[in-house]
């Protein structure tokens, strides 16, 4: 029997409740394939940072190490929560980019997917989603902004300060290059590249690294498009966009807007891979305004569970027939809380309830 073992961090807010569903919906799978996933629980973000001090902890960095793969829930806490903690310890700075960097996650997948029969949960007009939403954000999520050298201090004249670095070498912006033009390549095969060059001298260099990479692409058409436009050319016709890449903040913002596009941040799950290890985590936050209430949406973390059978466990027909349960139930005239019902006749499940009726349509 195949075993593979797997890290799990529960993480903060909705994090505990969204895992649960997505750990039944594997041990269903892991059941019917005959694969054996052994399950190690740490503490991470800011749970841990409260039991321990740490928002990584050395024995969840330890387990991390020791296991195949990460099934990691959102971290964070509110605003005002948040300020419990020392700024440079709170769960991102002190958990998740140490995490990144760890284990050099660099290529952040982020499905849009909303299929045609269920493109009413778009808050855009049915002109604008017909025939559904299908884009693949890749960012770049080691380097950039979020990573370069930070100082602050009081100037002379007294003023608080601060100086945040935004930093790549060519070789970190062809390694996310050279992973959109092969996803490129398997769909279909144009590109979308984003960037600020107009303002940003890393991206002048993007664009150079870009016009590199693609001359061992022919066959991939490019498409130039600075984020500013990007921003509002995906709420325009998001269907113009097929595989689209750019690097970490750019990344971090434009992604939630197409979770915005699909309805919600409930329906962005995530796949952050690595050169040592992967990773697997919703695209949002630990969403504290929903926390405890059950009516979190478990999409974006059982398709988390999907994206790591695919990437980490070569378990790709495993994977899609997850998908494929989560969009039968939707297609069933359910919805949840977090999304759009605009003729009022879903049924609105609990976040226990779509974990059952997605177990029930693995199972039959
Ligand atoms: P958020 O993504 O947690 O929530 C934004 C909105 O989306 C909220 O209204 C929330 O209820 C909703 N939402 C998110 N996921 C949902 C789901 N699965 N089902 C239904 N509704 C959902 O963003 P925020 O409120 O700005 O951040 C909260 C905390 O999360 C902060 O501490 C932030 O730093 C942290 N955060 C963590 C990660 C991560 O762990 N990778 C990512 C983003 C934000």
């Amino acid at each position: 029997m195949k075993q593979y073992s797997i890290a799990v961090l529960e993480g903060d807010g909705i994090g505990p409740e969204i895992t649960a569903e997505a750990l039944r919906v594997l041990e269903v799978i892991g059941k019917q394939a005959g694969v054996a996933f052994e399950l190690r629980r740490a503490p991470f973000g800011a749970a841990a940072w409260f039991e321990t001090g740490s928002a990584f902890p050395e024995e969840t960095k330890a387990i991390c190490d020791a296991s195949d793969a990460i099934l990691k829930g959102p971290i964070g806490l509110g605003t005002e929560a948040s300020k419990k903690i020392p700024p440079e310890e709170q769960p991102e700075r002190g958990g998740l980019l140490p995490m990144r960097k760890r284990y050099n996650t660099y290529a952040n997948f982020r499905p849009v997917y909303l299929p045609p029969e269920l493109a009413h949960f778009s808050p855009l007009k049915p002109e604008r989603v017909a025939g559904g939403v299908d884009i693949i954000i890749i960012r770049e999520l080691v380097g950039g902004l979020y990573f370069g050298a930070k100082e602050q201090g009081v100037t002379d004249q007294g003023l608080r300060y601060v100086n945040e670095t935004l930093s790549y070498n060519e070789d970190e912006i062809r390694s996310i290059l050279v992973v959109a033009f092969e996803e490129a390549v398997k769909r279909k095969k144009v590109l979308h590249s984003i960037h600020k060059s107009n303002v940003l001298m890393s991206s002048v260099l993007w664009n150079e690294v870009v016009d590199e990479v693609a001359a061992d692409y022919p066959g991939v058409e490019v498409k130039h498009v600075i984020v500013d436009a990007a921003a509002t050319a995906m709420i325009l016709d998001p269907r113009q966009f097929d595989v689209m890449v750019m690097e970490n903040m750019f990344g971090d913002i434009l992604s939630d807007l197409a979770g915005g596009i699909l309805g919600s941040l409930g329906l962005m799950p995530s796949a952050c891979m690595g050169t040592k290890k992967s990773y697997y985590e919703p695209s949002h936050g630990s969403a504290p305004d929903i926390a405890g209430k059950g009516i979190a949406n478990p999409y974006s973390m059982i398709g988390s569970v999907a994206l790591m059978l695919e990437k980490s466990f070569d378990m790709a027909d495993e994977a899609r027939r997850v998908w494929d349960a989560m969009r039968s139930v939707f297609g069933a005239g359910v919805t949840t809380a977090d999304l759009r019902d605009p003729e009022g006749k879903c049924t609105v499940l609990t976040t226990r309830e779509f974990g059952d009726r997605v177990v029930e349509a693995l199972c039959r």
